[in-house]
């Protein structure tokens, strides 16, 4: 099942083509995106039996993050060995480093985006799951059951603000007007052959510069869920950006930044792709 935010507006997506779910259920759920994980459960339910209508076409660039207000969002660094080297870190041991994109940050998949002009923007291909079962001190064995789904995300980055000061602070760095898309649309776990292993890619203007796989996560998401739900509650709703893999421009030699013009695509396998371009 794909779930989509088309225009602020809560659809499933069948066959390419989006079924408005409020004029779909005659009212029974909310146009609201975010409203939907309070009631997952009986909208999965529903949407599994429904005789649903014949969508409408759509454009990539209407669709908005189809968690686009999570009352918490939860961005894992250093989940990834080859990337924690590149970054000049010893791979953790335990719990990552973990901070926040705020919420005004977060968008759809194909946007424009402001590049700061004294900063210094990178880029980070992630997997990003979202809760639909609140958990609290679950066992990683029964953590797939409290997401909702998965889609991809960007965890756009500015790293002059982000090393800055006394101690490094990630979240405001990472928290600039855009610079947090996911999308193009949540994905069921069940949609996959195997959750924990898909493939995450990332090019600017058309070369590469990130190629990775979530297997190869130091915390896999059900990992993350467990250590996560140890330590706080996780709400319906909530994001989770699980981690970048190797090859952002904070690791290059020279380093590299995001430029006025350029265009960065993010994809994950079976989930689709973020679309950002660059402006001054
Ligand atoms: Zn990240």
């Amino acid at each position: 099942m794909r779930i989509a935010n088309v225009s602020g507006r809560l659809s499933l997506v069948v066959d390419g083509r989006a079924v408005d779910v409020e004029k779909a259920s005659d009212g029974s759920f909310s146009s609201d995106p975010q409203a939907v994980y309070e009631r997952w459960e009986a909208f999965r339910a529903w949407a599994g039996t429904a005789d649903l209508p014949e969508g409408v076409a759509f454009d990539p660039a209407e669709l908005g993050s189809p968690a686009p207000a999570p009352r918490q969002t939860l961005a894992v660094g250093l989940n990834y060995r080859a990337h924690a080297v590149e970054s000049g870190f010893a791979a953790p041991e335990g719990l990552p480093p973990v901070f926040t994109k705020f919420v005004t940050s977060i968008t759809g998949p194909v946007t424009e985006v402001k590049l700061p002009a004294d900063g210094h923007t990178d880029w980070e291909v992630e997997l990003v799951a979202v809760i639909g079962r609140r958990a609290r001190g679950v066992a990683e064995s029964d953590a797939w059951s409290h997401v909702a789904g998965l889609a991809a995300g960007q965890d756009i980055s500015e790293r002059v603000s982000q090393l800055a000061g006394p101690v490094p602070q990630f979240s405001l760095g990472k928290s600039l007007p855009g610079f947090t898309p996911i999308g193009p649309w949540l994905v069921t776990p069940d949609e996959f052959d195997d959750p924990d292993d898909l493939e995450l890619r990332c090019a600017i203007n058309g070369e590469q510069v990130q190629k990775g796989r979530t297997r190869d996560l130091i915390l896999s998401v059900p990992a993350l869920i467990a250590r996560l739900s140890a330590v706080l509650p996780l709400l319906p709703g909530d994001v989770i950006f699980t981690g970048t893999p190797a090859g952002v421009g904070l690791g290059r030699d020279p380093q590299r930044w995001l430029a006025v013009g350029d265009e960065l695509v993010s994809t994950v396998e079976g989930i689709g792709e973020l679309r950002q371009s660059f402006i001054a």
